[in-house]
């Protein structure tokens, strides 16, 4: 648990904006549109709140995973063929598995990180949201993230239309 990686300002950013974005949807868009006592009000509100919480849950599982620490009882396999060819040398082969910052070796797709001062395992790229890497253990938690947002976001959007088109509609 990394509850220190909580105290950024893009942390307290991304809160504020699912909090905002929340309010705004059920409790202007859908009480605008349907009206939330009515069934239709009800289910929609549901479904937004679902996605919601399932989209804070994905981001607290994102920021609080340990993206993938390289254990430090790990030595290369010098003799995998995919990595040693005639034409490389083993020795090469070595320098590149090795991390100069961490004094380590490091395994296949392991990159180091800047931010985060250390290796970490399946990197794919340093996210400011999350003030985290984005790597092996957290992974599926910021594709959900990203999944939920974006169904959320599109829901959000129905119901802004929705709403606006029963604002303009002539009486
Ligand atoms: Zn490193
Ligand atoms: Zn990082």
């Amino acid at each position: 648990m990394k509850l220190k990686n909580f105290l950024s300002i893009p942390i307290f950013s991304v809160f504020f904006v699912m909090g905002f974005v929340y309010y705004v949807t059920v409790f202007i868009l859908i009480e605008d549109w349907v009206g939330l006592q009515t069934s239709a009000g009800s289910l929609n509100s549901m479904i937004f709140t679902t996605l919601a919480c399932l989209c804070v849950l994905s981001f607290l599982v994102g920021v609080l995973t340990d993206p993938g620490r390289v254990p430090s009882s790990y030595i290369p396999d010098v003799e995998d063929t995919s990595f040693a060819s005639d034409q490389e040398p083993k020795k090469n082969v070595l320098q590149s598995k090795y991390c100069d910052k961490c004094a380590a070796y490091k395994p296949p797709r392991t990159h180091h990180c800047r931010v985060c001062k250390r290796c970490i395992l399946r990197m794919d790229h340093h996210c400011l949201w999350i003030n985290n890497c984005v790597g092996y253990w957290n992974y599926k938690a910021f594709f959900n993230l990203i999944l939920y947002a974006t169904i959320g976001s599109i829901h959000s959007s129905v119901c802004i239309i929705c709403s606006l088109s029963c604002f303009l509609k002539p009486i």
